[in-house]
């Protein structure tokens, strides 16, 4: 059996939205075609969520729907990753349950797909935010901050709204780390990657699950993950503690000739930066293997090849 599309949804906690969203899909579904798959993960709901999913799936022969049910709420990247390893379609998407990502993108970018063999997946990107000042202010630092810090390009304003050939959602498989951050995983991974605006809906029904701590928490997360440049910070800091206490020195070694009491503060402040110094610079020093470490444990492939041309057999 060959299915051209797979859609993912997580849904934590979405009684209120899990029927319309299978009504409004199909809508969209028509016209573009019937060979797709609905991947519903419960993601540990507290309310009828689990019920309603049950219902849906029921009563909608006409559509190829699983449903994914956790014994607890793991999170929207285990309910992502528990979705890749299901969809077996051509084409997956990853879209919310509440409709704030209308399900007429993911027939648009399977359409981008289609006519251009050349891109890999296609990311929806917010044109424009629909969420206070502070918090878009903050997003915008975060891109900045990352796209600094790490060696992946992150797409600014990009969501996990995205729609990808099987050929990258097995390669997003084949990197086994338990804490995952999708944003960084799809950049890592490469391919040719379109960015495509869409416009956020307001959320159909419920309440959104992220509130400023867990988006703090999510960045840092994000950070931690793709880069191990604050583990090297203490060397840096050891180096210019150790530059300070050289200057220090010097200002004692001058107090010596000219004034005692110069001396004295010259060689204390010497003596406590060399020592200042020496901690950092080994903490930088264990921070270094700690980075390699971490990135070992990762177990991430060494390369990704997209294709390979070879010879054939000639026996
Ligand atoms: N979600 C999930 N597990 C969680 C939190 C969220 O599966 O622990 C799902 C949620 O049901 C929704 C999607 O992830 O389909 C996005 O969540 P939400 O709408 O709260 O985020 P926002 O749109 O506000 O960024
Ligand atoms: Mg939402």
């Amino acid at each position: 059996m060959k299915i051209k599309h797979s859609l993912i949804v997580p849904c934590y906690n979405e009684e209120g939205n899990v029927e319309k969203f299978l009504e409004v899909t199909k809508k969209a579904m028509t016209g573009y075609t019937d060979d797709y798959e609905i991947i519903f993960v419960n993601d540990g709901s507290r309310d009828e969520t689990p019920k309603k999913l049950r219902k849906i799936f029921n009563e909608n022969k006409d559509v190829r729907i699983k449903v994914i049910n956790f014994s607890r709420n793991f999170g929207k990247e285990a309910a992502m990753y528990a979705g890749f390893t299901e969809a077996v379609g051509e084409y997956v998407t990853i879209i919310d349950a509440d409709l704030q990502q209308d399900p007429l993108y993911a027939v648009e970018m399977g359409r981008i797909l289609d006519e251009d063999p050349d891109c890999d997946m296609v990311a929806a990107f917010q044109e424009k935010r629909k969420e206070g000042k502070f918090i878009t202010a903050c997003k915008t630092m975060f891109y900045k901050t990352i796209n600094k810090v790490t060696e992946v390009d992150f797409i600014s304003d990009a969501s996990d709204f995205r729609t990808m050939r099987q050929s990258v959602v097995k390669t997003i498989l084949s990197l086994p780390e338990y804490h995952r951050f999708s944003k960084g995983i799809f950049s890592w991974v490469g391919y040719n990657t379109k960015a495509i605006p869409y416009e956020v809906k307001e959320r159909e029904s419920g309440e959104t699950k992220w509130n400023f701590t867990k988006l703090l928490k999510y960045a840092l997360d994000g950070i931690i993950a793709y880069t191990d440049a604050p583990l090297k910070m203490p060397l840096y800091f050891g180096i210019a503690m150790g530059v300070l206490s050289v200057i220090f020195f010097s200002i004692g070694c001058i107090g010596a000739l000219l004034a005692p009491v110069l001396m004295l503060y010259g060689f204390i402040a010497a003596s406590v930066f060399f020592a200042g110094a020496i901690i950092c610079v080994f903490l930088g020093i264990i921070g270094y293997y700690l980075g390699k470490i971490h990135t070992q444990v990762k177990d991430r492939p060494i390369f990704i090849a997209k294709e390979i041309l070879t010879y054939d057999d000639k026996d």
